[in-house]
């Protein structure tokens, strides 16, 4: 005891002697007794952590962080709590999350009598004849593990229409008198990529509508009106500070967003930081590209400088694209979203102008056609003619990567961007949907990282849940919520909890060009923080996902604190 406490004198005497002479910086925040884990390998732990304005000034013991505190300075003792690093989403849907929170939000739900007791409890507060949408149910782990059909639906709700999507996004469940306004009967065919599901019986729609039938319903419903959109973004936004994001990365969307968030930015309305794309090829796009990349605005807080490209579908529905047919329906191999005769002029352009590109490709096939685009396009503008010489360019989701094609990342400077979620959700399917062998190189997190590439870890919320708690568990588990984890899930593949840490905080800043500037607790960054219940580097990893937030600081401010 005599010898540590020695030790942590002498180790305050040394960090005392490197601090700066002339003048005491004053404190505005002061957080003492944490358990720090700063992702600075110089200094990998700290007990106290110290804010002046929006920066950390200094990280290290409780003793030479009392020296910082003056008249005005909020000291608060953290009694033990774990603090990390500000943690990113390195991929999510903004308006998407909010738009879950402002409608029915089913996720969680565990039974079909579960989902339509809340379908019920919604419908009763809605005026009869409006819309009753919703978002989030899955029905994987019900039993048995079917979906709902429209007349289970119209058991709670006869007199409204209904429209409620499966978290993925590509299938919902309609009821009786939302397919009657879509003027969808037994005899509707099936549009180009998608289905409307019938019953095998009497041939009637059963209520289920995939991939691009959705859109039959989904196009009755009123536009959601400009205050609606705020609305979302403004919930969606406390959400994710509430679960400790202090950053997420908006994969996609178009100028409406850009506007919203400015709108919202300027009135002091959001404090998260936002790392924006827009979809392209296509106008937006365009115009990115025409009037160039807004980086730091707002207090550092909003950062607009990508393209997101979509190049392939999802393994659920079968819209993967892949190199071979799929193992459980052999007449197809899924189908590539977008023609390389638009993309390539738009990366051309991308790399002279200092744009990043971000493309999702689940598929092995896409996977290796996207890596074929940019490879051309890298050797098409050399370094010399790019704005950007190191452009950072990523692929989203890189689910199904042919083992050939991991190397590649690497060697052209590309990043996957991951959400371990995807994996404990998907690996209950992809073993039929692919077939064991198809499945080396699958959500392949620790070869990626082995092969010399950072990965960005990312939610992809509202297709998961969004929660850093259980991607953070999924990364280090590699098992589903419940400890399960089946044949074909490749364990090793699981990641150890420092190179998780760094997946949600430092990589996922690099990702964004941001590493100097955010990801670790040093002095001269950005003082986000991510403040938690238990030390998730060391608790056995079922704990994790009861692990609460109990303070999220970004920008030096203190704006969520839990119980
Ligand atoms: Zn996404």
């Amino acid at each position: 005891m005599k010898l540590v406490l020695l030790v942590v004198s002498a180790l305050s005497a040394l960090l005392l002697s490197l601090a700066p002479v002339q003048q005491p910086v004053v404190a505005d925040v002061v957080l003492k007794n944490g358990n720090v884990y700063t992702v600075d390998s110089k200094s990998p732990r700290a007990q106290a952590v110290v804010i002046t304005k929006d920066r950390i000034v200094y990280a290290g013991s409780n003793e030479v962080a009392q020296k910082f505190v003056g008249a005005k300075t909020r000291v608060v003792d953290l009694k033990g709590a774990t603090v990390l690093p500000g943690f990113a989403d390195a991929h999510q849907h903004l308006s998407g999350v909010g738009m879950r929170e402002m409608t029915l939000n089913l996720e969680g739900t565990t039974s079909l009598e579960d989902f339509l007791a809340k379908v019920k409890a919604r419908v009763d507060q809605t005026k009869p004849g409006d819309w009753v949408t919703g978002r989030g149910w899955i029905e994987t782990h019900w039993k048995p593990p079917v979906f709902p059909t429209r007349w289970d639906l119209d058991k709670v709700a006869p007199n409204h229409p209904v429209i409620l999507n499966r978290a993925d996004g590509h299938g919902s469940v309609a009821n009786s008198a939302a397919l009657k306004l879509a003027g969808i009967d037994k005899n509707t065919p099936s549009p180009f990529g998608g289905e409307i599901s019938k019953d095998k019986q009497s041939g009637e729609p059963n209520g289920m509508l995939l991939d691009a039938a959705q859109g039959l319903v989904r196009r009755r419903i009123p536009p959601t009106s400009r205050e609606d959109a705020e609305r979302a973004v403004v919930l969606g936004v406390k959400r994710n500070i509430s679960l400790g994001w202090t950053q997420i990365q908006d994969a996609g969307g178009s100028y409406n967003d850009v506007d919203i968030f400015k709108k919202l930015y300027a009135a002091g309305m959001i404090k998260l930081r936002i790392y924006k794309a827009v979809h392209g090829p296509g106008a937006s796009a365009t115009r990115l590209l025409n009037e160039g990349p807004t980086i730091g605005a707002f207090d550092n807080r909003f950062t607009f400088r990508t393209i997101k490209v979509v190049s392939d579908g999802a393994l659920g529905s079968r819209g993967a694209a892949l190199l071979d047919p799929y193992s459980d329906k052999d007449d197809t191999s899924g189908f590539l979203t977008v023609k390389a005769e638009d993309l390539r002029p738009m990366l051309l352009d991308a790399l002279r102008k200092g744009i990043q590109v971000e493309t999702h490709a689940i598929g092995d096939r896409a996977n290796r056609f996207i890596l074929d685009e940019y490879e051309a396009a890298l050797k098409a503008v050399p370094a010399d003619q790019r704005k950007v010489a190191d452009p950072r360019w990523r692929v989203e989701h890189a689910q199904i990567v042919n083992p050939v094609d991991i190397p590649r990342f690497a060697k052209l400077g590309i990043i996957p961007s991951m959400q371990p979620s995807h994996a404990i959700g998907d690996l209950f399917f992809a073993p039929s949907r692919l077939g064991i062998a198809r499945l080396e190189g699958s959500y392949a997190w620790e070869t990626f990282i082995k092969s010399g590439v950072v990965v960005a870890g990312g939610s992809d919320a509202p297709v998961e849940r969004g929660e850093p708690m259980i991607e953070f568990y999924a990364a280090v588990a590699r098992k589903d919520q419940k400890g399960f984890s089946g044949e074909g899930w490749h364990p090793e593949e699981a990641v150890t909890r420092e190179q998780a840490l760094k997946m949600f905080t430092l990589w996922a800043a690099y990702a964004a060009f941001e590493e100097k500037l955010r990801g670790s607790i040093e002095v001269g960054k950005l003082a986000d923080l991510t403040i938690l219940s238990a030390d998730i580097m060391t608790i056995p990893a079922p704990e994790i996902l009861t692990t609460r937030c109990v303070m999220t600081v970004i920008n030096g401010e203190i704006v969520y604190e839990g119980s």
